[in-house]
């Protein structure tokens, strides 16, 4: 412990708390940055100072740090019933009315609504609907599951499987067996000299297609993608890659899960992101802005094909026996429930679609700074990508450094953002506006300015 530090916050968290995704010997050194307080799109620290939250704390806090209808139905249901569960037949208005309006918003149609706590847990339940799926109508061989290098659908055993980023696997023994990675779609990065972005979404497709004739098709139960991937350094795929995608999923007759965990609610101009990208998923998971982030709640929609065949499967079994305890918990649902009706009442997708191209372009400018080698984004999501030589694309060694270097100046300059290797993210609350994205994007010029 620093023990310059006395019993400040600062010396009983390095004391105490083991922090995820951090560096343990850099933060014996430095400590936690403690945020005491939010207002709007601005958290502040313990010694007053503001900080545009530039990534809406983890993609999730849309309705930013002070929506004061969320605590006021916190509150309430607090009162009303703080707890009751949804096992075995149980349930509770909140979660029944919940569920309602998710399938009513639904981008395409759905069936039924699970509710688990975490993105992770959401994709957990997925990758366990497929299963039971398969098993339940007679073709338990077809149980592998293709994600992507460089997705993001979390960190339990499993969901963390499918996450396709190699410090979620190394020291961990991940991936489990039946997880298979296919290509990354980014196309700046990954294409050909010379290759469209057609013919890229097109070889992209046939690598898919030929890891599932690799493996064979009758063992290939689901592909899972987010819509934009956003962990692995927010990668927008080429306008028709998931149509391409798409028809050779159909072809095998291989289930299709969108992770809609940053995209949906709103990120990108469309309640859903697989409205943006035509995707049309037989399940979807969400999280995060489902509640603004102010209760920890995530849902899996699953279509009428999957729920037969878990019928099918209880009805032979006798029960569905998965579930968590706070599955459809009352209070994270009728917040849920009160985010929904703010995003309607308010109209905030057609906000975001007012501000997104102020933000795009504010983004698309940051490209004059020579060691940034690529500016890419959609909607209210966005990175740039530090390099040590812009026209050959060549990388900072060893990675990460610099993106670290440059979040850091972002902070002191006043703006939060999340260095992702050499790609910095943006995905502000979805209620900023012009005025605020200028103030962001001005406060990262000066940042960038100073680190040249
Ligand atoms: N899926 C996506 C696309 C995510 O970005 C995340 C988290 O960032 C997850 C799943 C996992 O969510 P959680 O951290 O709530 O478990």
């Amino acid at each position: 412990m620093n023990a310059s530090l006395g019993n400040s916050a600062s010396s009983r968290d390095i004391a105490s708390v083991l922090h995820p995704y951090t560096n343990f010997t850099a933060h014996e050194k430095t400590g936690p940055l403690v945020i005491t307080g939010g207002n709007g799109i601005y958290v502040s620290d313990e010694s007053g100072k503001n900080y545009i939250e530039g990534m809406s704390g983890l993609w999730c806090a849309s309705l930013g740090f002070s929506e004061k209808r969320l605590i006021a139905a916190a509150t309430k249901q607090l009162e009303t019933l703080p707890f009751y569960h949804n096992f075995s037949s149980r349930s509770t208005n909140p979660t029944i009315d919940l569920a309602t309006k998710l399938l009513e918003m639904a981008p395409v149609p759905m069936s039924k609504v699970f509710f688990a706590n975490s993105g992770s847990e959401a994709t957990d339940s997925a990758i366990k609907m497929v299963w039971y799926y398969h098993n339940a109508i007679g073709r338990p061989e077809k149980k592998k599951i293709i994600s992507r290098k460089r997705g993001y659908h979390g960190v339990t055993v499993a969901s963390a499987s499918l996450t396709g980023l190699p410090g979620n696997h190394k020291l961990f023994d991940l991936p489990i067996d039946r997880i298979l990675h296919t290509e990354t779609p980014h196309f700046w990065r990954e294409a050909q000299p010379y290759e469209s972005e057609e013919d890229f979404a097109t070889r992209m497709a046939e690598a898919l297609e030929d890891l599932i004739q690799a493996e064979g098709p009758e063992t290939i139960g689901a592909f899972i993608a987010e819509p934009i991937m956003g962990a692995g350094g927010v990668v927008v795929p080429p306008r028709t890659y998931f149509d391409k995608i798409q028809e050779v999923l159909a072809r095998y007759d291989i289930l299709f899960i969108a992770d809609e965990v940053i995209c949906g609610f709103g990120r990108t101009g469309r309640l859903f992101a697989s409205e943006t990208f035509r995707l049309k998923p037989d399940m979807i998971t969400v999280a995060k802005q489902l509640s603004s982030a102010y209760q920890p709640i995530s849902a899996l929609f699953i279509n009428e094909k999957i729920y037969a065949a878990l019928k099918k499967g209880a009805d032979e079994v006798g029960v569905f026996g998965h579930g968590f305890t706070y599955s459809g918990h009352p209070v994270a649902a009728a917040v849920a429930l009160e985010t929904l009706k703010i995003y309607e009442e308010d109209s905030i997708v057609d906000h975001v679609r007012e501000v997104m191209g102020h933000f795009q372009k504010r983004l698309r400018d940051l490209n004059k700074f020579d060691k940034i080698g690529e500016t890419r984004g959609y909607g209210l999501i966005g990175a740039f990508e530090l390099v040590a030589d812009k026209c050959a694309k060549t990388p900072f060694a060893p990675t990460g450094w610099a993106g670290k270097a440059v979040a850091e100046l972002c902070l002191t300059e006043g703006v939060i953002l999340r260095a992702m290797g050499d790609s910095i993210a943006l995905c502000p609350p979805l209620i900023i506006t012009d005025k605020q994205i200028d103030d962001m994007f001005d406060k990262i010029e000066i940042a960038l300015t100073k680190w040249h």
